[in-house]
């Protein structure tokens, strides 16, 4: 039985870490609206508020770009279209084949199981996302990250901004929230501000890293796996010696110590 192929980011099934991304973006956004762009007053919290909000739909758009384009190699596109059109299809122009798809791929495809396709410059299956990273979007996707470490760095300025630069921001929560309410804000201040912080370490992180490959011109699938290989040949070295040492006999020290 052939098992379905996703098209893009939205074909079922959606992936659990996709949900919980929607969440946190959506709590994000409600939370700076009521909470934190309050604190600034009215004329720079309404500026605050537009630049964050600005920003989440630049992550939203982009998001979309790289959740929505079908990453599927051109070639396999190109042979199934021959065959349903009935003309040929000059297969020695490609070297490679997957016999998943049972068509030809160009030489920087990969098979994903996850999406059931070939990727045409594959880089990574990213589960945020839910869609593979490949030659079409990936640009999407280095747009989404920068605009959302961009909307990541506002969230936490205006939180520490808010909390320790301003003098009148008790006065403020007071204001706004109430004394007995007020404890519970600087609670979930300081958890939400936690939450973004990790998020915004997380996202540099994977910035730093794809920086990082795009300098040693290779992708995120040939770091890990030359990572692999690399892992791989230093046990089998280790393993190798030890069966070599072994099929030597007893060195000589071993051998006087009895
Ligand atoms: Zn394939
Ligand atoms: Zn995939």
């Amino acid at each position: 039985m052939q098992w379905r192929t996703r098209k893009h980011g939205l074909s079922k099934p959606l992936n659990a870490l996709q949900i919980v991304s929607w969440i946190v973006f959506t709590t994000n956004l409600l939370y700076f609206s009521l909470f934190i762009a309050p604190m600034f007053g009215l004329i720079v919290g309404i500026l605050v508020e537009l630049t964050y909000v600005s920003t989440g739909c630049v992550v939203i758009r982009y998001a979309l770009a790289a959740m929505l384009i079908n990453p599927i190699d051109d070639i396999v596109i190109k042979e199934r279209k021959a065959r349903e059109d009935n003309v040929s299809f000059c297969k020695s122009d490609y070297e490679f084949f997957c016999s998943i798809c049972d068509c030809h791929v160009s030489d920087q495809a990969k098979h994903c199981g996850k999406c059931n396709k070939c990727i045409s410059g594959f880089d990574h299956h990213c589960y945020w996302l839910n869609n593979c990273i490949g030659d079409k979007n990936y640009k999407s996707f280095i747009k989404v990250l920068v605009s959302f470490l961009l909307q990541e760095t506002i969230f936490v300025l205006a939180i520490i901004i808010g909390c320790t630069v301003d003098d009148q921001w008790n006065t403020k929560v007071e204001k706004i929230v109430g004394v007995e309410e007020k404890v519970v804000m600087i609670i979930t201040h300081s958890i939400m501000g936690l939450i973004n912080l990790i998020c915004l370490l997380g996202g540099m992180k994977l910035m730093l890293f794809h920086i990082y490959i795009k300098f040693k011109g290779i992708s995120t699938f040939q770091y890990i796996k030359s990572n692999k290989d690399k892992n791989y040949k230093s046990r089998f070295k280790i393993r190798r010696d030890s069966i070599e040492r072994n099929a030597e006999g007893p060195s000589e020290v071993e051998k006087s110590n009895g």
